[in-house]
């Protein structure tokens, strides 16, 4: 059976044009507009993340209540902030992950994949990052205003330059190719050249910089280093991630859910040594996990000590379902549906399982995905995932 999602981001797009906003008549075209319950929850995701001015009167309220099924959201506290450096621009939709990024590189990988001539990344409130649309061209944007304290133009891809500055790499050898290299990565990823670094065998890699690994030993797509309570983590890349430009972004976005997740690991590592517990790190983690009444809450809880106890003694299995998660999110974000696919797919040849627990949380993840997604980019979906004999997509 179709959906309307597709004719439903058309009718947002329109919305938002002109005046940069979502009022409450085209609300209620939106509500209204939205048939089955998924289309609801796509709308009202729309006007969570948009810049969705809530009507003032009871009776408007109580109209849109009752199309969209029983709930308004609340809209983004980022949205209609105003976009720093370029006067008269304010964020009309907040994309990717509405609750932000633990890093700018992050941020800016979901923001490269949206596709949008005014995709950018701002900092706001807790020091996280957000993938957000101006109404207006904001390439000039930079310093802080109200709730943003940091701006980053990211723009969209052109697939002639992509292709082009690939070429330029060919033949170089030395310090051109480093040069080249950067440049290209940059442009694939949407990372600022400065916050690149490209790596020949023997090169460190850096915090805080998207490391480019040209050393031929370096086999992977891209990685992050094993844990090491003293160390900080890093991000690297390899070639094989830039056969495309949607395996780039959805690469970085991978491996910062590793990086992210190594943080995570840092700081419970130090609660751990803290408690001078005789118990491994993995048994201290799950004796401190909090409860709660809320199955939701709960099997978040067991996730995040599972993801951090794999973290440390090597196993794996849950960080890995999360990186590939979020790179088929990005994926088809990308609407590159081949990459989609790819990426999907590996999270159903996902060898090792983590917790049972920890496997729901990824599975609400993916069904919010597929919810969101219309007509042909959720055939691919359905077909990755009727594929599966087992394991987290089993029955989706
Ligand atoms: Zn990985």
């Amino acid at each position: 059976m179709g959906n309307n999602i597709a004719a439903l981001r058309k009718m947002e797009t329109d919305a938002l044009k002109g005046d940069g906003l979502i009022d409450f008549q085209e609300a209620k075209g939106l509500a209204k507009a939205a048939v089955t319950k998924q289309e609801k929850a796509v709308v009202s995701g729309m006007l969570a993340n948009d810049n969705f001015r809530q009507p003032r009167k009871t009776a408007e309220k109580k109209e849109l209540t009752k199309l969209l099924g029983g709930s308004l959201p609340r809209s983004s506290p980022l949205a209609g902030q105003e976009i720093p450096g370029v006067k008269g621009a304010v964020i009309q939709r907040v994309l990717g992950d509405t609750g932000g990024y633990g890093s700018k590189h992050h941020a800016i990988a979901a923001a490269r994949a949206a596709g949008l001539d005014n995709a950018m990344v701002v900092k706001g409130k807790g020091d996280k990052w957000y993938a957000v649309e101006s109404d207006v061209s904001a390439t000039g944007a930079k310093g802080s205003a109200g709730n943003v304290k940091d701006v980053l133009h990211v723009g969209k891809l052109d697939r002639a330059t992509f292709d082009s500055l690939k070429t330029k790499i060919d033949g170089k050898t030395g310090d051109a190719r480093k040069e080249a290299w950067k440049e290209f990565a940059a442009y694939a990823t949407g990372v600022p050249k400065n916050e690149i670094k490209v790596l020949f065998k023997g090169d460190a890699p850096e915090n805080g910089k998207v490391n480019i690994n040209l050393d031929p030993g370096f086999d992977p797509e891209g990685r992050v280093p094993g844990f090491d309570p003293s160390k900080p983590e890093y991000v690297e890349l390899g070639p094989k991630a830039f056969d495309r430009p949607a395996n780039a972004v959805a690469t970085l976005a991978h491996e910062e859910v590793h990086a992210q997740h190594y943080r995570d690991t840092l700081e419970l590592y130090g609660d751990y040594k803290k408690s001078k517990s005789h118990d491994t790190f993995r048994n201290w983690a799950a004796k401190n996990i909090k409860g709660s009444k809320d199955p939701g809450i709960a099997n978040r809880e067991v996730m995040k000590a599972d993801i951090a106890a794999g973290f440390e003694d090597g196993a794996i299995a849950a960080t890995e379902l999360f990186a590939h998660v979020e790179a088929a999110r990005v994926a088809f974000q990308s609407g590159d549906l081949t990459q989609a696919r790819t990426d999907l797919s590996k999270v159903r040849s996902l060898n090792a399982l983590p917790l049972n627990q920890t496997q729901s949380v990824a599975q609400e993840a993916l069904r919010e995905l597929r919810d969101s997604l219309p007509d042909g980019a959720r055939d691919v979906f359905d077909d990755v995932v009727n594929d599966a004999k087992g394991g987290v997509l089993k029955g989706l």
